[in-house]
């Protein structure tokens, strides 16, 4: 083993995974802000008031050779190796392990970031909801599977208030006709109104600005997409047109072969897979593959498979949909109860233990 510094910064799935998994061989350090894990694919939840689950990254690196610092990475020096912190000063690397993650986007529409609550605002839409003093009306913007979540989780936790879910194109449409049959069905039963084919042009203080006319909301949630932290461009990383770091198939960035970039931050095309999407499913397996390289196994290139998609429908329902590795639909798929509990066991698989 060498005494290579490295560096891996963000604790999300990705981050934790790797250094978690090369700590068990090397010394690494772990960069990030937050005392606390932070468990995303359950940030609707946490909307809808039910109990987080947030353990402690100090107990989560203990019995590993991971050192903890808990500061936030303001830039990126690639000519002299060393990150910026805005608490632990600068930290030098010999390898640099990217993992600082996604965030919602706005794309630039008037009021979206002023004016509603994303998924990293969870906590403060339950505070919001649970001090309505009557019903209240909630637009959900995003027709993908965070919107579908999100609406489906409110409407069940407060019968009282009225929950729209909007979507530019169709909600839920990517699935198979079946799986889309299923979650329609069940936001119905929930009492969402679904709104297809409606474009928000704006949000307000008092709901959204629509290319069909206006659309009244006591509070909007915007779910509508992910992007990847900026940092990575802002450093001068050969970034995708959409900011994700362009990786080869080691996970290694391209233009600096000395930095990795795992998780929602990496562009990671496969043959036969084509783009791997944003998502925990492929940020976990990418983690502990870099997390083993970087441990010192012998390193095949990365390869994945999606296999199923998965989505709860609030505490009663959910939907696994088969899918074949290339994630495209295939037409099986399971709903209600055992639809359910196999998503609850994949968040729990996913969940890391202290
Ligand atoms: C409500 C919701 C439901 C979801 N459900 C699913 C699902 O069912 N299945 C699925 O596959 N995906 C799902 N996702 C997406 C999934 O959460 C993300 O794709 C996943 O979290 C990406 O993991 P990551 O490790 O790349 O980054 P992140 O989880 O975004 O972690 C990023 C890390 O970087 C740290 N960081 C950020 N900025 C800095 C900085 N400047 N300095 C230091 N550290 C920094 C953060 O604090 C964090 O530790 C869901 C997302 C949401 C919001």
């Amino acid at each position: 083993m060498t005494d290579e510094r490295i560096v891996v910064v963000g604790a999300g799935y990705a981050g934790l995974a790797t250094a978690t998994r090369a700590g068990r061989h090397r010394e690494v350090t772990l960069i990030a802000p937050e005392e606390r894990f932070l468990h995303r694919v359950r940030q609707h939840e946490t909307a809808a008031g039910r109990p987080e689950h947030r353990p402690a990254l100090a107990d989560l690196v203990r019995g590993s050779r991971v050192t903890r610092v808990p500061a936030e990475v303001t830039a990126i020096d690639l000519a002299a190796r060393t990150l910026h912190t805005d608490t632990a000063g600068p930290v030098p690397y010999d390898v640099l392990v990217y993992a600082l993650g996604s965030r919602t986007a706005f794309h630039g529409v008037p009021g979206a970031a002023e004016h509603s609550y994303p998924a990293e605002r969870a906590a403060a839409l339950h505070r919001r909801l649970a001090a309505s003093l009557g019903p209240a009306s909630l637009a959900v913007v995003g027709g993908g599977a965070t919107g579908i979540e999100m609406a489906a989780e409110l409407a069940e936790a407060h019968p009282e208030h009225r929950v729209r879910l909007l979507a530019a194109d169709r909600v839920g449409g990517w699935l198979s006709a079946r799986g889309q049959r299923h979650v329609r069905r069940a936001l119905h039963r929930l009492g969402v109104t679904i709104d297809d084919g409606r474009t928000v042009t704006a949000v307000t203080p008092g709901g959204l600005e629509t290319d069909r006319g206006p659309v009244p909301a006591d509070a909007v949630v915007w779910a509508a997409s992910m992007e990847p932290h900026p940092l990575a461009a802002e450093a001068g990383l050969d970034v995708t047109a959409g900011g994700q770091v362009v990786v080869d198939d080691h996970l290694r960035s391209v233009s600096h072969p000395e930095v990795y970039a795992v998780g929602d931050a990496a562009a990671v095309t496969l043959p036969g897979r084509g783009a791997l999407r944003m998502g925990c499913a492929t940020a976990l397996p990418m983690g502990t593959y870099l997390g083993r390289v970087l441990g010192g196994r012998a390193p095949r290139p990365f390869a994945f498979s999606y296999a199923a998609q998965c989505l709860s429908l609030g505490r009663r329902d959910g939907l696994l949909q088969l899918v074949r590795a290339d994630d495209s639909m295939r037409p099986l798929v399971l709903t209600g109860t055992p639809g359910r509990l196999v998503k609850a066991a994949i968040v729990r698989a996913v969940t890391p233990r202290s």
